[in-house]
């Protein structure tokens, strides 16, 4: 094999989880990457020490006051990172000349615009972000098509449904032979509990996944199955299938990472330990490979793969994402909005537990659907949504 040439990174979102998973599957391998950016919303004190530690030519940061107190702190350690701030700064590395990849993996609608300036420029993208889709789906697969950048998926189901598809998958589920997207979900920590406990929730409870260890917002998610739910409309336009034809099915063990079931019987899957330095690993080598350091898969000590149907009345979330998508235009735009309100509403113990998606139906009631034809209307509907959503938030409270 021949020496691939360095590819300069940028990661947006770099202080969260899946910033850490990658910026350690990219110290694994130095020989192949460099990292060129990192970013991160408050988190000054961490993004300095990720900044003494894998040097980048640039930090970005929320706002000028944040960026002062990153200067002082790097430059006291000689620091020669470059420090930018805000969504304009975000948008700066994203698109930079020399960073060829970015990965987008900042939380919620607000790593919409950094993404989509990757994507504008041309990038390889390895998109985690996946409310970017859900808000702006057609506009960015159409910005995808009109540059030519490089989209990779590192969501664990969509990196296992991108390997379980023919490679030059051209978005067309006819002409590949696909029936449906099976696609799986761990089915959260609530999975088995009875309906009336979920009334007394906490965030500590609703934090404690199961299997995977992420941010506290998409533990959430995956608390209420809204995650499945998003990541359904991702799956919609990322591979181009209708969303009659992905089917959510529940696996507690989050070995099989999902499954494509072709015209002829065939089922793919993409198998691993449930550990996401592995979709990071492939879409930074794709399409080679490179270690990741995750242990290989033990089937022995796993020996049961068990699957169910999710039960839309204990997970209504899955159910309105699939209103939302079905209705189209900034619908999911709107679910999206008022799913990351009443989400932080609950964080902050001002929303139930039970009360998310009460919020989120309010709020896709009152919705009006616009067609999502440019950034300036998913933004709008965007805030419309959030103003509902926190009314409707207001209206209901702690229990
Ligand atoms: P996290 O909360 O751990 O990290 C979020 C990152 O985004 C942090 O670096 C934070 O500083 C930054 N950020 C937050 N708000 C911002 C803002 N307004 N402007 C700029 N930066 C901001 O989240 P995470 O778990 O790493 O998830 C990140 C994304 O990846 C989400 O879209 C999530 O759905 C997706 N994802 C995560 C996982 C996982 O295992 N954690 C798996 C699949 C997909
Ligand atoms: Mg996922």
């Amino acid at each position: 094999m021949s020496t691939p040439a360095i590819q300069n990174v940028v990661i947006l979102g770099a202080t969260g989880s899946v910033g850490a998973s990658a910026l350690d599957v990219i110290s694994r391998n130095p020989e192949r990457y460099s990292v060129f950016a990192l970013t991160a919303h408050h988190q000054v004190e961490r993004l300095a020490r990720l900044c003494l530690r894998h040097s980048p030519r640039y930090a970005v940061i929320a706002d000028e006051a944040a960026a002062n107190h990153l200067r002082r702190l790097l430059r006291a350690a000689f620091s020669t990172t470059e420090v930018l701030c805000g969504a304009q700064g975000l948008c700066e590395v994203a698109r930079a000349p020399a960073a060829g990849t970015v990965l987008a993996a900042i939380v919620g609608a607000a790593g919409l615009e950094p993404a989509l300036a990757a994507v504008r420029a041309g990038k390889k993208v390895l998109l985690a972000n996946k409310e970017a889709l859900v808000v702006s789906g057609q506009l960015f697969m159409d910005a995808v098509e009109s540059s030519g950048a490089c989209l990779l998926p590192i969501d664990s189901e969509h990196n296992a449904i991108f390997q379980s598809l023919p490679a030059h998958y051209q978005r067309d589920p006819e002409a590949a032979g696909v029936r449906r997207i099976l696609l799986t979900a761990s089915g959260g920590p609530f999975r088995n509990t009875p309906l009336q406990a979920l009334e007394a929730v906490t965030p500590e409870d609703a934090c404690a996944h199961p299997v995977w260890n992420m941010g506290r917002k998409i533990s959430v998610d995956s608390a209420t199955m809204m995650n499945k739910g998003l990541e359904v409309i991702e799956a919609r336009w990322l591979f181009g299938t209708p969303a009659n034809r992905i089917e959510v099915v529940i696996h507690p063990q989050s070995v099989v990472h999902s499954m494509v079931d072709y015209v002829d019987g065939s089922v793919i899957a993409q198998l691993g330990n449930p550990d996401m330095r592995i979709p990071i690993a492939h879409a930074l080598a794709w399409p080679e490979r490179v270690h990741s350091g995750v242990s290989a898969l033990d089937l022995f000590s796993i020996a049961t793969l068990n699957f169910e149907r999710p039960a839309f009345e204990r997970f209504p979330c899955l159910a309105l994402a699939y209103q939302a998508i079905e209705a189209g235009g900034t619908m999911p735009a709107a679910l999206n909005a008022a799913n990351e309100e009443a989400v932080a509403a609950f964080l902050d113990r001002r929303l139930g537990f039970c009360r998310i998606s009460e919020v989120i139906a309010a709020t896709l009631e009152r919705a009006e659907r616009d067609e999502a034809s440019t950034l300036e209307a998913v933004l709008e509907a965007d805030a419309r949504a959030r103003e509902v959503a926190r009314g409707e938030i207001g209206k209901r409270g702690p229990s």
